[in-house]
């Protein structure tokens, strides 16, 4: 059985939001006057919805917030998902994307319950920089421990995304060219898309795949390698073979055709699209005290509304009914 949408996507990645709250206050995601906004679930009700996500054919799960290390039970959360099975009785691929400020302490305990792989959001390799990104004190030597803690975790491959503004932080390229051989990680750029609380982003402001590149080879050039069809990364190697760099554009080069997620809110709603302006309430079904099989009916009919391509920089775009920090990123 597979989860597939009515332009033929199969739908096989979950990210489930555990919380909206947040330890950083990263000047492209929040406002700084906002706090959390939006209810948490008790852990086991994120586990059922898995379940019944997984008997649709879900072979992929990541975890994500606001910052889901904040969450009480993390680290049981992870245990019992490591213990469900997919439709054709594999382990679940298990994944988590943090800013990884509490990762020294969490990498080892999540690694033995079972996670399979780390994304951590760092957007600065210089301390100063990265402090005035994230607007929180000592992050920058927190973060760094937290990645070496999960390469040797056994979290590989690490995986650090680094989101970049023109002006800004753009200037922190070949400085992650050097970070990402040094530290034996792989370094993606993902585009800023119109997702922040401050609504700030215009076209301008994003810094394209074809202009990472270039300014990427400045520092050494990158060779572009094979990806997989479902892959939102562009993946690249420098010239010398050492240190992979993944690009992924959802401005400049859209994937939405080979879209395969699907996500749940902390409170339990679903979106089919990070530029959702509607959303479906799971929650709010499971509170009526529905079955495991009305779940499914109810998941099948939200992927049915999966939106074909999202509208970023065209005249009639519809900001989502949510911004990044409470979606899941
Ligand atoms: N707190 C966790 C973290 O920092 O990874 C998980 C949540 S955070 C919202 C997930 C990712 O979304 C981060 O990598 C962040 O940089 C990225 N992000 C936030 N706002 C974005 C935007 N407007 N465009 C692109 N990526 C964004």
């Amino acid at each position: 059985m597979s989860l597939t949408d009515k332009y033929g996507r199969d739908i096989h990645d979950l990210r489930v939001s555990i919380t909206d709250r947040c330890n950083y206050k990263c000047v492209y995601c929040r406002s700084g006057n906002h706090g959390p906004s939006f209810p948490e679930l008790p852990i086991a009700d994120y586990l059922r919805m898995v379940r019944v996500f997984i008997g649709l054919g879900i072979t992929k799960v990541r975890l994500t917030g606001g910052e889901p290390l904040l969450r009480q039970g993390l680290v049981d959360m992870v245990r019992e998902l490591g213990r469900m099975r997919t439709l054709d009785g594999r382990r679940l691929d298990i994944a988590i994307t943090t800013n990884g400020h509490l990762l020294a302490e969490l990498a080892q305990p999540l690694a033995d319950a079972g996670l399979s792989r780390v994304s951590v959001s760092m957007d600065a390799v210089e301390p100063q920089h990265f402090a005035r990104i994230t607007r929180a004190p000592n992050g920058y030597e927190r973060v760094l421990a937290g990645i070496r803690t999960a390469h040797s975790a056994g979290l590989n491959p690490v995986k650090v995304n680094c989101v970049l503004l023109r002006g800004f932080n753009d200037d922190q390229i070949t400085g992650f060219g050097r970070f990402a051989r040094d530290e034996g990680v792989v370094v993606r750029f993902i585009e800023f898309m119109p997702l922040e609380e401050d609504r700030v982003w215009s076209p301008e402001i994003v810094v394209t795949l074809d202009e990472i590149v270039e300014r990427m080879a400045e520092f050494m050039p990158l060779r572009e390698i094979e990806h997989q069809h479902s892959e939102t990364a562009r993946r690249y190697v420098f010239e010398d073979g050492i240190g992979e760099i993944g690009i992924i554009a959802p401005v400049s080069h859209p994937f939405c055709g080979q879209c395969s997620r699907i996500r749940v809110t902390s409170d339990g709603k679903i979106r089919t699209c990070l530029f959702s302006v509607r959303e479906h309430d799971l929650a709010g079904l499971m509170a009526t005290g529905a079955s495991e099989e009305d779940m499914a009916d109810f998941i099948r009919g939200a992927v049915d509304h999966k939106e074909a391509r999202h509208h970023i920089g065209e005249p009639g775009f519809v900001p989502a009914s949510r911004t990044m920090v409470h979606i899941g990123g």
